[in-house]
């Protein structure tokens, strides 16, 4: 453990929570404090999440503290819930317990730089997982190529569907990502726009990445284009549920190829039926375990190295990328499930046993 007092006025306070962290005990009330080992190098690592409601970052999480604590970490997990300044004191509440290094899966990528100056003045190391963090001072940012991701949904739907009315659904504004994606679909879209083949009758971006707020977007695309929609390229796999869902209302689900990203259970079984078109497969024990491999090295001071930069603003931060997947009905058990991300019963649940591919 590298780090512990800087002020005096809740000293006894402070050195009963030594005390009690010293022994092994969780300090932080309601914290979800996993803990391992016993030795005297142990350091420990505040993981803050997002928002642990969406499927996608509750695997994150169970890898990540399952391989931090196989490399000797202790962990404390704190899920902000989609809320900017809960995220803020959640942060500011793990510093205040003697963590070694911080994670953060970014609720808001704008609004962090305070947290994570306070976390470099107290010699912490910051890693940024999964969205990067803008204009802060931070030691690695480990991700998936999203720009990639975004132009693999594109390529997709444009396979697909060549010539046609296109509606750009985009993730939560707050999140740096979503804007990496819809970079990378517009390297695909663009020339097909510019020729003509392509139209885009509508551009929406979904609060919180929240399958209601894109529900109600494609409604009412939906009305205003008179269902005359063809493609609907969804960043991720929770919007896409809304925008199917909206479309299963007109008669039109499996009709409008829609993308999508995760690989979520929902998801998977609407590619097996047929009314998702794609989705975008990000191996999560990659980057789990990829994240707590940089978070445990940087904790005990050791160098991280990384092939590739990116610009936040502040600085040229190191980015660990990691390749992402495109999956259809066409691959899904070579990868989700002969990965285990999802079992062959579960993906097929809703497909009639005589329709199902083989089981491997
Ligand atoms: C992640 C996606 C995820 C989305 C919503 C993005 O930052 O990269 O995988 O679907 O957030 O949680």
């Amino acid at each position: 453990m590298r780090r512990f007092l800087k002020t005096s006025g809740v000293l006894g306070l402070l050195l009963l929570m030594i005390f009690l962290a010293a022994c092994g005990q969780d300090v932080g009330g309601s914290d979800e404090k996993e803990s391992s080992g016993g030795e005297e190098d142990k350091v420990t690592i505040g993981l803050s999440v997002s928002d642990l409601t969406l499927e996608r970052w509750q695997h994150d999480r169970d890898i990540f503290v399952e391989k931090a604590e196989e490399l000797g970490a202790e962990v404390i997990v704190q899920s902000a819930n989609g809320e900017d300044e809960k995220q803020l004191s959640q942060i500011q509440n793990m510093l205040s317990q003697g963590i070694d290094a911080l994670v953060i899966i970014a609720n808001n990528s704008d609004a962090l730089s305070p947290v994570v100056t306070q976390a470099k003045e107290e010699g912490i190391p910051v890693v940024a997982y999964d969205r990067l963090i803008n204009n802060a001072d931070i030691d690695a940012y480990v991700s998936f190529d999203n720009v990639r991701v975004g132009e693999m949904q594109a390529e997709y739907l444009t396979e697909v569907v060549p010539k046609g009315k296109y509606f750009l659904l985009g993730g939560a504004p707050t999140d740096n990502n979503a804007q990496m994606f819809r970079d990378g679909q517009m390297n695909i879209l663009q020339p097909l726009i510019d020729s003509g083949e392509i139209e885009v009758v509508g551009d929406q971006w979904a609060e919180k990445w929240s399958a209601e707020a894109a529900l109600s977007i494609v409604e009412n695309a939906l009305t205003a284009n008179e269902n005359d929609i063809d493609a609907i390229v969804a960043s991720n796999d929770s919007t896409a549920g809304g925008a199917i869902q909206a479309l299963a209302a007109q008669n039109l689900a499996g009709k409008v190829a829609v993308s999508g990203q995760d690989a979520d259970a929902a998801a998977v079984q609407r590619i097996a039926e047929g009314t998702q078109s794609m989705t975008v497969y990000k191996p999560i024990k990659d980057i789990a375990t990829k994240n707590a491999e940089v978070a445990v090295q940087l904790a005990k001071g050791e160098e991280v190295s990384a092939d590739d930069t990116v610009n936040n603003g502040t600085k040229d931060v190191p980015f660990i990328k990691l390749d992402p997947i495109k999956v259809d009905k066409n691959n899904l058990v070579d990868t989700v499930i002969a990965d285990g991300f999802h079992s062959f019963e579960e993906v097929y649940e809703n497909v009639p046993e005589d329709e199902r591919p083989e089981k491997p």
